[in-house]
């Protein structure tokens, strides 16, 4: 294989569960197994002495060492004020899921015997700056070369796509997943996958559901006890519940009923839980994820989407028979279907990271021999196909069809505080949610007062589709000053220009125009760990050993 030519695996970084995959010599993905042979692995972490052991036998501890066991730590992710302690030592999420991203990495290369430097690692479409720049530092932590942070449900379509790609389609992909909800409107076209829309809430997942059973289950074991005690005072009872919710709800996937046994101080209550109780205990949750959905296609509408061809659940928790027959009630003409829901983002993920790199070879080819710089998707003649292939290990058929266009939207919205004609602030937005990315905008705003030596430029993400909005409704992820010439009147022009990139990652840019004074910065975030932390964090996780 071509030395230039880097094999690039997909990881999904789950908040229950993750995986990771590349691609085999057909161009088609592979999920590789852990040292337990299981193709997922929980990302539960336990921290054991200088040990770290991550996976199913972290999870199995998590009850006997609740103190130790740190779980669903995406929630968490670019959270200024997470620290988990342990032994004296404060661990930011960033840190703890380098960890998880180290054990799906060395197991993956025990099993295939080879080196893994570069991946792809997904994250929820929602993800701000901070949590994208957090699962960035991550993969950095855990020594690997971060290609791309991607969307999860893009990664999803691209796997969808990539098997069921004769025609052109637009998709809703619905992913509930542990933690986590994502809607997005996809537009699968023979070439190019299209991100149209998207939503979701990043604090509803699966986890919630079992929430509601848990919440059941106290409230049963106290009708039958007698007992008034908050039985989840107690840290051992709490995760024995939690355990006992989560198979139940899986239990109630398949059957009717689900039999689980409370014990707590000696006392003991035995529950029969039914599928309807579950459903009518949970109903708000379900009705809160098509309330998204349907925002969400409110939002498509506005771009000329008015209606989809295929729905596909993804996420673990879309086996929940409920999902199914509610998306039929909402959307009779459209046959849901459940797509791969464990597997499919990191498939995506190893797909699009090959996708990736073949692409760039053969752009770099073709750039080569045209002697012109060549960008995106360009016609490749014959020859320079079949060179990859013979370099690369990869089929001709493949090959061609990693020459594929993939274009996203943003998030979130982003703006600058300024002062209204009444001298009260607001965030003004230079580039609105669902906007495609790279995007690029700008916008003039004027100084606020005669001779004023510097203007301090607040920059704020928010979840906002209007121009203007209140700052409470807004996060600040960065600021900038500019400083200005002297005696510069009032209303004196400053042009501020936001770039996106595809990932997310924002530069802005002021420009002061009587004196063309400039200022650019790279939104670099406070939330999340940096400077010597970093170092410390990395070489910390070099050191341990982590099984
Ligand atoms: P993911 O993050 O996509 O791996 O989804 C994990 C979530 O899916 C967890 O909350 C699991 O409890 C849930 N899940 C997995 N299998 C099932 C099942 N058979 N029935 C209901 N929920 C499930």
């Amino acid at each position: 294989m071509n030395n230039q030519f880097k094999k690039v695996f997909g990881i999904d970084l789950g908040t229950t569960y993750s995986g990771i995959a590349y691609i085999d010599e057909h161009g088609k993905p592979v999920i590789v197994p852990n040292a337990e042979n299981q193709r997922l692995t929980p990302s539960v972490v336990f921290f054991d002495g200088d040990n770290i052991i991550v996976g199913e036998v972290a999870k199995e501890n998590a009850k006997l060492y609740p103190n130790e066991v740190v779980t669903l730590v995406k929630r968490s992710m670019g959270e200024p004020n997470f620290l988990f302690e342990y032994q004296e030592k404060n661990y930011r999420p960033e840190e703890i899921s380098g960890y998880i991203l180290r054990k799906l990495v060395n197991d993956a290369k025990q099993h295939l015997g080879e080196e893994i430097t570069d991946v792809v690692i997904t994250c929820p479409a929602y993800f701000g700056i901070n949590e994208r720049e957090a699962t960035r530092l991550a993969g950095e932590i855990a020594g690997l070369q971060v290609r791309q942070i991607l969307n999860e449900p893009t990664a999803a379509a691209i796997a969808y796509g990539t098997v069921e790609n004769d025609n052109e389609k637009v998709v809703l992909v619905y992913d509930l997943g542990g933690g986590t909800f994502d809607i997005t409107m996809i537009h699968v076209k023979p070439d190019a996958i299209e991100v149209i829309c998207t939503g979701g809430d990043k604090e509803l997942g699966g986890k919630d559901w079992d929430d509601r059973i848990i919440q059941h289950l106290v409230e049963q074991f106290q009708a039958q006890t007698g007992s008034q005690e908050d039985i989840l005072d107690d840290h051992d009872t709490l995760q024995e519940l939690q355990l006992s919710a989560e198979k139940a709800k899986k239990t109630l996937s398949q059957r009717e009923k689900a039999p689980i046994i409370v014990t707590h101080s000696g006392e003991r209550a035995k529950i029969e839980l039914t599928r309807d109780k579950f459903d009518e205990i949970t109903q708000d949750l379900l009705e809160r994820t098509m309330s998204l959905t349907q925002d969400m296609l409110a939002e498509a509408q506005k771009k000329g989407y008015n209606s989809f061809d295929e729905f596909l659940l993804v996420g673990g928790s879309t086996r929940m028979p409920q999902i199914m027959a509610r998306v039929e009630q909402a959307f009779p003409t459209v046959k849901p279907k459940i797509f791969d829901p464990d597997e499919a983002v990191a498939k995506g993920a190893a797909l699009y990271g090959w996708k990736l790199s073949i692409n760039d070879e053969l752009v770099r080819r073709v750039t080569e021999r045209t002697g012109k710089l060549e960008k995106d998707k360009i016609e490749i003649p014959e020859e320079i196909a079949q060179s990859v292939a013979a370099d690369t290990g990869f089929t001709l058929e493949a090959v061609k069809s990693a020459n594929m266009a993939i274009r996203n939207v943003t998030s979130k919205s982003f703006g600058v505080v300024a002062l209204n004609q009444d001298k009260k602030k607001e965030v003004v937005n230079l580039i609105l949610k669902n906007t495609t990315v790279p995007a690029e905008v700008t916008e003039r705003f004027g100084t606020e007062l005669a001779n004023q030596d510097t203007v301090e430029i607040r920059i704020m993400e928010n979840e906002v589709s209007d121009n203007k909005l209140e700052p409470e409704q807004a996060i600040e992820i960065g600021t900038a000053s500019l400083e200005l010439p002297s005696l510069l009147p009032a209303n004196s022009p400053i042009d501020i220009s936001f770039r996106l990139n595809e990932e997310g990652r924002l530069e802005m840019t002021a420009v002061e125009i009587t004196d063309d004074r400039k200022i650019s910065v790279s939104i670099e975030t406070s939330s999340v760990i940096q400077g010597e932390e970093l170092e410390e964090a990395k070489a910390r996780n070099q050191n341990l050993v982590i099984s």
